[in-house]
């Protein structure tokens, strides 16, 4: 038996003998305390991103290229799938990720089976859905498979992001509720996008899998980021814990 201890026991797990060197991104191994060991857990890291809009796109581009080990998108439109697959494809050549497209029946995961197979594969979810009873069903689901969901929610200029860490954050639900903005749900998709925008929101989700899954940094679970891409004015909103009273984040809480 090797009694060594190993630092990082994840790293026992989908060992991937292809991983790129790591010499290849020497880039982020120089920043403050990303280390070899973080890289690693990136080569080693699986994401499913809901969604084939611009985010899920811009969130995916961002994964390609610091080396993430496993990506699977999830769409309903074969169509918005294969133009993914088309932009996404240039950036993979040299990466060596496994990108992944599955065309599922309905958001957020699919029909009944679908849904612990694609949460059973992966270490952390991305919500690039647009409606929110979507977000809310996915927040559901996430919880149910313990499973760390980054969400970006809102549309147009303004968006919030939280990433919802079960034992530690609120569920969409509870979030909602805490922030007062239970009556926002129901008002209508704004209409339009700016690439800009959705592009930034994409990039800060890809940052939040990097710390979540590299280990890298603090990523607290409990904070809200509202951003107003029209008066750039930003908000942190701190201490949405899990809801004691909740019986999915408050449960999952309490049994740790
Ligand atoms: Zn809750």
């Amino acid at each position: 038996m090797n009694s060594k201890p190993n630092p990082d026991p994840d790293q026992n797990q989908n060992q991937d003998q292809n991983a790129p060197a790591v010499e290849r991104f020497t880039g982020q191994l120089k920043l403050s305390g990303f280390a070899e060991y973080n890289q690693r857990r990136l080569f080693n890291g699986r994401a499913l991103i809901c969604g084939a809009g611009t985010v899920a796109q811009v969130v995916a581009l961002n994964l390609l290229n610091v080396g993430f080990g496993s990506i699977k998108i999830v769409g309903t439109e074969l169509s918005k799938l294969n133009q993914l697959a088309r932009i996404l494809a240039p950036a993979n050549v040299d990466q060596g990720s496994k990108l992944t497209f599955e065309l599922i029946s309905e958001y957020p995961l699919g029909d009944a089976n679908r849904p612990e197979d694609l949460l059973r594969d992966c270490q952390i979810v991305v919500d690039g859905l647009a409606e929110w009873r979507e977000k809310l069903e996915l927040s559901d689901m996430c919880m149910q498979y313990r499973k760390p969901l980054v969400h970006a929610g809102g549309g147009g200029l303004r968006y919030q992001l939280f990433s919802m860490v079960p034992g530690r954050s609120a569920c969409l639900r509870c979030l909602l509720s805490m922030v007062d903005m239970e009556d926002f749900t129901h008002i209508r998709k704004e209409e339009g996008s700016l690439y800009a925008m959705d592009s930034l929101v994409g990039s800060y989700l890809a940052l939040e899998v990097v710390k979540l899954v590299g280990k890298v940094g603090a990523s607290q679970g409990n904070e809200l980021f509202k951003i107003d891409g029209l008066s750039g004015e930003m908000e942190v909103l701190r201490g949405l814990d899990a809801n004691e009273d909740c019986p999915d984040c408050g449960n999952i809480r309490a049994q740790k």
